[in-house]
């Protein structure tokens, strides 16, 4: 997870053949009608599915290098297609049904993420609420990984108490034997674990290679970060490869 920015709403959300809407101008429209709306989440859902997907998507790609906003594996346009994830849920808060803030493409898997979130809402005293939204957070500040490939809530994470208990129960655990904390989006899930893993063994073999068994110095494995970020798409995982190249691969407790 990392932060993003998301400046540029779509220009157009019509299917096609209908009139061309902005997605300011349908925002508006929906706003308007939504203190009269007898159900506010059903004119919230029927406000969303009249927007042609293909062309938000076409936006968020951009906006997030084309991976899931939660475990960064790719999204594209290929079956099964990513869903568009309401970070804040539509049946909480109808309000941000239309809020551009408040959506990012998610990976299509049932196991974490979205899909697992959707059954999963965060409870108690912590809501979605407690989770900035990436536009807002700059998630790499506070999300840290193991060597092991493993996910977890730094230490020094510039986040308040609720907001840290909230994205604890979002990340989950490292599956081990004792702890069985899945967590809302599973992101420690052991196929997502291995892959990271696997992630920095590349990050790694691509930097041996590129100097030739020599360690590459700071300013070099700066430069290796900076243009991975630059990229488009970004690699897969690139979060844990940024923190590789920073040497900031920590324990997860
Ligand atoms: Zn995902």
């Amino acid at each position: 997870m990392r932060g993003l920015r998301k400046p540029w709403p779509p220009a157009d959300v019509s299917p096609e053949g209908q009139e061309t809407r902005t997605w300011r101008q349908a925002e508006a429209e929906f706003l308007e009608g939504l203190g009269a709306a007898a159900d506010r989440s059903a004119h919230a859902r029927a406000a969303f599915d009249s927007m042609e997907k293909r062309k938000l998507r076409a936006v968020m790609y951009q906006e997030q290098g084309a991976l899931c906003v939660y475990c960064e594996r790719p999204v594209s346009e290929g079956a099964p297609l990513p869903r568009i994830d309401h970070w804040r849920p539509l049946s909480a808060e109808p309000q941000l049904a239309l809020h551009w803030k408040n959506l990012y493409l998610s990976c299509a898997t049932e196991e974490t993420c979205d899909a697992h979130k959707h059954e999963r809402p965060l409870k108690g005293d912590v809501t979605e609420a407690d989770l900035p939204w990436p536009v807002d957070h700059a998630y790499e500040r506070s999300v840290g990984f193991t060597s092991l490939g493993e996910v977890y809530v730094g230490g020094d994470a510039p986040l308040t108490d609720p907001q840290r208990r909230a994205l604890v129960h979002a990340l989950g655990a490292p599956h081990d034997d004792q702890v069985k904390n899945s967590g809302v989006l599973n992101l420690n899930h052991p196929k997502l674990v291995a892959a990271r893993s696997a992630a920095l063994d590349s990050e790694r073999t691509r930097l041996e290679r590129q100097y030739k068994g020599k360690t590459a110095t700071r300013a070099e494995r700066e430069a290796r970060k900076t243009a991975l970020l630059g990229e488009h798409p970004l690699q897969p995982f690139v979060s844990i490869r940024a923190r590789w190249l920073d040497r900031s691969l920590g324990k997860a407790r």
